[in-house]
């Protein structure tokens, strides 16, 4: 199975690849829905909706702290730097990740399309302002805009909609790919998880690359079961 894959990807002009949270738990990062996961017993997903900011905007921020803190700690594992090299040597080539965490950024992927944001991006609630914040601790919570108003975290809550250029231009690459690798994701949270049987009508050859089974695995002409850092440089090695 991994030989097949590895064929489809080598012969592919253009690829496009789909990534989520499992690519970064070998770097330190817990899933969502790992037991790591957990931060102070609450689950994320009582703390990663517009509901919670605005029920509790410390408790969210200290939360964003704690990840943003254990993010800088982290470095990009073998998975990401595969990646990274498989951008290098491909003439079409899209990165979509729902990760926030900047990694793949850091092992050198260039064409990234965030589509849940970054969380190293900090965004006024009052006002147009979006800038860079790259300090793992602020000096005091919440952050604040310049114009005074409280700063909120760069990223896309559960609830929230993606941003629209960036997700028609992951939609665009989906549908136009050879080959569409999906790595460490549970496909359940949509719109993304939508992106692979998308790709897969278009005619993609689909590849799943999970510690587990998930929705995706159904649809993929190649599941494979690993962890990410160790797969995707047996899979994109260029021997
Ligand atoms: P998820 O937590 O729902 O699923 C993670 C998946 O990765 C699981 O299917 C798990 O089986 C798999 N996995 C775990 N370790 C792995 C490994 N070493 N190799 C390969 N696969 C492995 O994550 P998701 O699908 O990305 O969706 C959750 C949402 O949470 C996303 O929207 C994302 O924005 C956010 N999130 C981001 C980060 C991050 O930026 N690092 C971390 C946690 C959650
Ligand atoms: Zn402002």
């Amino acid at each position: 199975m991994l030989d097949q894959a590895k064929r489809w990807l080598d012969q592919a002009r253009s690829v496009a690849v789909l990534t989520g949270a499992g690519i970064s738990a070998e770097s330190g990062i817990p899933t969502f829905r790992s037991a790591g996961g957990l931060w102070k017993q609450f689950r994320p997903e009582e703390l990663a909706t517009p509901q919670a900011f605005a029920r509790d905007p410390l408790l969210v921020w200290e939360w964003y702290q704690w990840r943003r803190a254990l993010i800088s700690r982290a470095e990009p594992n073998a998975g990401h730097l595969a990646l990274a090299a498989l951008e290098r040597r491909k003439e079409i080539f899209t990165l979509i990740t729902q990760n926030v965490d900047g990694l793949h950024d850091r092992a050198g992927s260039k064409q990234i399309l965030k589509i849940h944001g970054d969380i190293w991006t900090l965004r006024c609630t009052a006002c147009p302002k979006e800038w860079r914040d790259l300090r793992p601790v602020f000096p005091a919570l919440p952050p604040k805009c310049e114009c005074g108003a409280m700063a909120r975290p760069g990223v896309v809550w559960f609830g929230e909609s993606l941003p629209a250029r960036v997700w028609e231009e992951a939609e665009r690459a989906a549908a136009s790919a050879e080959v569409f690798l999906v790595a460490g994701t549970s496909a359940v949270v949509y719109p993304a998880a939508g992106l692979v049987p998308l790709a897969k009508s278009a005619g993609a050859k689909v590849i799943e690359l999970n510690t587990e089974e998930t929705p995706a695995s159904a649809i993929a002409d190649a599941a494979l079961r690993g962890r990410s850092a160790e797969i995707l440089p047996m899979l994109i090695s260029s021997e």
